[in-house]
């Protein structure tokens, strides 16, 4: 039988608890799980967070899960799936707001890699709303994030966010 392997994508900037939960729920459905980290600055602003940073945060997270790795990445998603040799992208789904542009992304995937499918886990309700740039803001205006990110990404984020309002 082969394997199966996921890949999870996103900028995980940084991780929260609401990616782990998706990522520990893929890694019970499938053999493998490799999380993607975007490792490009294609979107609008620079990450808060440098590439091994994030990378850290998120092998620090999901260090109990023996199946799950994560690796930066450059390309297309489709094209990185190809890579490790998944057929399946998962995702997660939160309010209506990311059913919109997921549709949008999965009919242009579908133009590049008809081979490639992607699953998409619902958010559970206590993650519904929880987003990384959610808990930026939250801890820009010192909020408390510590039910929502793992401490280390407390931590710095606590640090960084305060080094920035100095600068
Ligand atoms: P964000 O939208 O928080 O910036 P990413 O771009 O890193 O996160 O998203 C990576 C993946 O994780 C996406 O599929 C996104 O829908 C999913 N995700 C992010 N936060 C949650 C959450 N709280 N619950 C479920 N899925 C989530």
């Amino acid at each position: 039988m082969s394997n199966s392997i996921a890949v999870c994508p996103g900028s995980y900037d940084p991780i929260t608890y609401g990616h782990v939960d998706i990522i520990s729920r893929a890694a019970a459905i499938f053999d493998e799980v490799v999380i993607a980290v975007v490792n490009v600055s294609t979107r609008k602003s620079r990450p808060l967070f440098e590439i091994d940073e994030r990378l850290a945060f998120i092998n620090e997270a999901t260090g109990d899960l023996g199946n799950v790795r994560a690796e930066p990445f450059d390309i297309l998603v489709v094209d990185f799936a190809r890579k490790v040799g998944a057929r399946t992208i998962v995702k997660g789904l939160r309010a209506i707001s990311d059913f919109e542009y997921e549709l949008e992304m999965n009919q242009l995937n579908r133009t590049q890699a008809s081979d490639i499918d992607t699953l998409y886990l619902m958010a559970s309700p206590q993650y519904s709303f929880l987003s990384s740039s959610g808990v930026k803001e939250l801890a820009t205006f010192n909020g408390s994030i510590d039910r929502l990110v793992p401490p280390a990404v407390a931590g710095r984020l606590k640090e960084e966010l305060a080094r920035q309002r100095t600068e």
